[in-house]
């Protein structure tokens, strides 16, 4: 197992996780907001109703976070695979590079002439 597999482990089950604590929340949050509403002469009922919305409104950042861990996790993957297609260029920047098609050098962007055998390109 890669590192990189390890981290796509790690961001999808902290996003699971969260996405467990958003389904908690909401639940555990409707069902105070329900009890505190039906108990709002006393101070116990006001005490439920504040949490209970509280915790609805926190099910919101929770749910989002866990997506985003999750959509980030799964595009690791992407990111691996197009590095075992070898489209990143020897400085680590350019993805799919041109090649000069005489002599498959790679070309940087805006060069107009091979360095290798010489061709010209249009820029
Ligand atoms: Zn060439």
């Amino acid at each position: 197992m890669n590192s990189i597999q390890k981290q796509k482990g790690l961001l999808i089950g902290l996003g699971i996780g969260l996405i467990v604590i958003a389904v908690l929340l909401a639940s555990f949050g409707g069902y105070l907001t329900a009890r505190g509403a039906v108990d709002l002469g006393s101070a116990a009922g006001i005490v439920k109703l504040v949490f209970g919305i509280l915790m609805l409104v926190g099910f919101f950042p929770a749910i989002m976070g866990g997506i985003k861990f999750i959509w980030v996790g799964y595009s690791l993957v992407a990111t691996m695979g197009s590095i075992k297609q070898g489209n990143i260029a020897k400085d680590g920047g350019t993805v799919n590079m041109k090649k000069c098609d005489k002599c498959g050098t790679e070309l940087k962007d805006g060069q107009t002439e091979c360095p290798e055998c010489g061709k010209k390109f249009e820029a």
